[in-house]
């Protein structure tokens, strides 16, 4: 039987978050959550997979205590087992510390032949914890997997690259990264809604993981933020006066001026 993890992570709803300046990182407080969507593909990918091979999939997200919001849904979904990675002195950590708690955490479980991540989050948006993950395993990375063969520890995998095709052949244990236009998600049954909420989420803290608190949190993060700044992307507005031929001889010239008509 296959062993598929899979990471997914709650993320502020970006459509209206506000940044801490002084602090370097967005204000999580009063803001609502939503699991990131790349992490619901990631899901897609593991399900798909289980269609195929008799597998168990594990969800594991590591966040503050309501991140388990993220992990019913996963359980919605059709994930077989939920982890949370929770404790204070994980707070703050940047996406090396973030990753180096992953895979502690994945190791404390046991085996496993597939880790899935989706490729980026919403909010911090960096696409470093599946690369930085794959490099704590020392296991193979790919990303854009359109299909995958499986065959005892061996595997082809067929990836889209740009226009084209590439079928690679690797062993597990392996690592998936999945963009969001790589599949469609599936609507949780409202059935498997409800049940999801009495199933059991297995909560894992430092010290079930290991190390001490000095390795974890802002501290110990080599990611410091020096500044930040807000992009509003503005529309240049320009209103034309005079008849409605003046307005539209004023237009045709600004259009000629910017080459965007030639005659
Ligand atoms: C100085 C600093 C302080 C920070 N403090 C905090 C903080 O206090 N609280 C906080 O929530 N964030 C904090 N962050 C942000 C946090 O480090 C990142 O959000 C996190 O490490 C993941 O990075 P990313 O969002 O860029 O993920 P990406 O690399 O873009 O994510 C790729 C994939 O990795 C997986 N993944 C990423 N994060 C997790 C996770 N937590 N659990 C499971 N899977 C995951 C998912 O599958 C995701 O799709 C801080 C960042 C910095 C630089």
């Amino acid at each position: 039987m296959l062993k598929i993890i899979v990471c997914i992570k709650q993320v502020p709803n970006t459509d209206n978050v506000q940044f801490d300046w002084k602090k370097g990182a967005l204000v999580r407080k009063g803001i609502e959550n939503i699991t990131n969507p790349d992490g619901l593909h990631a899901i897609e990918q593991a399900l798909a997979i289980k269609e195929q091979y008799e597998s168990h999939i594990t969800a594991i997200t590591m966040g503050p205590p309501q991140a388990e919001e993220t992990l019913r849904e996963a359980y919605a979904l059709g994930v077989d087992n939920c982890v949370l990675i929770t404790d204070k002195r994980f707070a703050g950590s940047d996406t090396y510390i973030t990753s180096k708690i992953l895979h502690k955490a994945i190791k404390h479980l046991g085996n496993f032949d597939i880790v899935i991540t989706g490729f980026e989050t919403l909010d911090g948006g960096t696409s470093q914890v599946s690369y930085q993950l794959a490099e704590f395993f020392d296991i193979p990375h790919f990303t854009q997997v359109d299909r995958l063969e499986i065959s005892g520890t061996s595997v082809i995998i067929q990836r889209l690259y740009g226009h084209e095709y590439q079928k690679v052949k690797t062993d597990l244990p392996m690592l998936i990264a999945v963009k969001k236009e790589l599949n469609s998600v599936r609507h949780a049954r409202l059935i498997d809604i409800k049940v999801s909420f009495d199933k059991k989420i297995t909560i894992l803290n430092m010290e079930d993981i290991g190390g001490s608190a000095e390795e974890y949190g802002f501290s110990a993060s080599p990611t410091k933020t020096l500044e930040g700044e807000v992009v509003r992307h503005k529309r240049k507005q320009e209103r034309f006066e005079g008849t409605s031929v003046e307005k539209i001889e004023k237009l045709v010239g600004k259009l000629k001026k910017y080459g965007i008509i030639k005659y």
